[in-house]
């Protein structure tokens, strides 16, 4: 007598229909890897960017946050290397719940505006160790996800970024990469297209692992 069908009792010998290739419906395929952006997303460091451009005697109304260091250290007339050994890389916390998360992604990469020494040196301090991590050394300019892709060696549909200024937005639009908000930053701005995400390890659902 045969039992009863379902798990545990699979079907053996049924003929797998043939569907010609043309006529396969394509599942849109989950990103993989998330790439992150470092300060303001990951890491709580508005005061610690700020701090080096104050001691130098900038006022604080003048300083923005997410352009390239050597971009915003030209705009306010300081040197970049009086910036970099005024930033002090053991004060920066990650964000709550950013911990956690990193710890659920598998392979990771960073992508970010900030010099690469602090980066580092923060990433060695915390014991982060993405895949790729690229900053703004990498790029000509502002940074862009091609240099990313490149290095993971994956396409841009297969990676969801996570960033909190316009030009993280922009970075996920010129490769048509998902984009997710990292809405725990409170500077952080949403634009109607965003995935914006509350709790850093939201984002661990919005990926196939
Ligand atoms: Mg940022």
């Amino acid at each position: 007598m045969r039992g009863p069908l379902g798990s545990g009792s699979p079907q053996r010998g049924l003929p797998r229909p043939l569907v010609p290739v043309s006529r396969r419906v394509v599942v849109p395929q989950r990103p993989t890897i998330a790439v992150c952006d470092l300060d303001g997303t990951l890491l709580d460091s508005d005061e610690a960017l700020v701090a080096p451009f104050l001691a130098l005697g900038i006022a604080r109304a003048e300083i923005r946050f997410g352009p390239p260091v050597a971009e915003e250290c030209a705009r306010l007339g300081i040197a970049l290397d009086d910036y970099v050994d005024g930033y002090d890389t053991e004060a920066v916390k990650p964000f709550p719940g950013v911990e956690a998360m990193l710890a659920g992604l598998g392979r990771w990469a960073l992508c970010s505006n900030k010099h690469p020494r602090p980066g580092r040196a923060e990433l060695a301090r915390l014991g982060w160790s993405p895949a790729v991590a690229l900053f703004t050394d990498a790029f000509d300019g502002p940074k862009s996800l091609g240099p990313v892709l490149a290095a993971l060696g994956v396409e841009a549909e297969e990676i969801i970024f996570l960033g909190d200024t316009a030009h993280d937005r922009t970075c996920a639009e010129e490769v048509g990469a998902t984009f997710a908000l990292a809405g725990w930053n409170p500077r952080a701005s949403a634009s109607e297209s965003d995935v914006v995400l509350e709790h850093p390890e939201d984002l661990l659902e919005l990926l196939e692992r």
